[in-house]
């Protein structure tokens, strides 16, 4: 099973992918593979550098994200670049993570920020899993938990599609609208879900 998992800011996707993987599935986490890939060594690295130059180089050799997040934001053909070179090397290293697990006979969850339908067949997904929050809720979750400050939090849930666009794509909608307790039972249901699919589709 190759479950795609997805949420807006402060929905709880987190949680929920750590808590499947506690139950025994193989989490592909893209925000970690994003940053892995443009570590010194990693694929998008050499190509990073000689597209954009020593600049966005920290007194370490590593990339200093803040240059670089500088040279793309008001670039439009800058940000092409980049993603020209982070996309693809970020998809090879998640499509063999996945391979991987799926080889062994695991579950395996993508964890991915953003989902369009796209996705679902560029991954062979068998189920996308959306986990939904209120606005409301996710904004204060940011501010409470995460340190985020309100104004900020509110502008990058806007940034987002809503919460209706991305529950249109889902096969399971987690509810996130709660308690954690209440999360938690929400999970088990999505756990259940999860395993009653798995003979269906072999
Ligand atoms: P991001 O996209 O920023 O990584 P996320 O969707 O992965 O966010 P989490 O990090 O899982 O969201 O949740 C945001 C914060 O809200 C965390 O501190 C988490 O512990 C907390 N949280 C999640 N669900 C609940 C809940 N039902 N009640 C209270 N706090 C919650």
């Amino acid at each position: 099973m190759l479950i795609g998992l997805t949420g807006g800011i402060g929905s709880g996707k987190t949680t929920v992918s750590s808590e499947l993987g506690a139950r025994g599935a193989v989490i592909v986490d893209a925000d970690l593979i994003a940053r892995r890939v443009v570590e010194p060594g990693g694929p998008a690295f050499g190509a990073l550098v000689e597209r954009f130059g020593d600049g966005i180089l920290g007194g370490d050799g590593s990339l200093d994200r803040g240059a670089l997040a500088r040279i793309v934001f008001s670039d439009e053909a800058a940000r092409a670049a980049l993603n020209a070179i982070t996309h693809p090397a970020i998809r090879q290293v998640m499509a063999e993570q996945a391979a991987q697990g799926l080889e062994r006979g695991d579950t395996v969850v993508l964890d991915i920020p953003l989902l369009d339908s796209s996705v679902r067949s560029r991954f062979g997904l068998d189920a996308v899993v959306v986990v939904d929050a209120p606005v409301e809720a996710a904004v204060a979750r940011l501010v409470d938990q995460r340190g985020f400050d309100e104004t900020d939090a509110r502008a990058r849930v806007a940034a987002q599609i809503t919460r209706q666009e991305r529950r249109r794509l889902a096969d399971f909608v987690v509810d996130n609208s709660g308690t954690r307790e209440q999360l938690q039972r929400e999970i088990d249901r999505l756990w259940k879900w999860i395993v009653e699919l798995a003979p269906r589709s072999s």
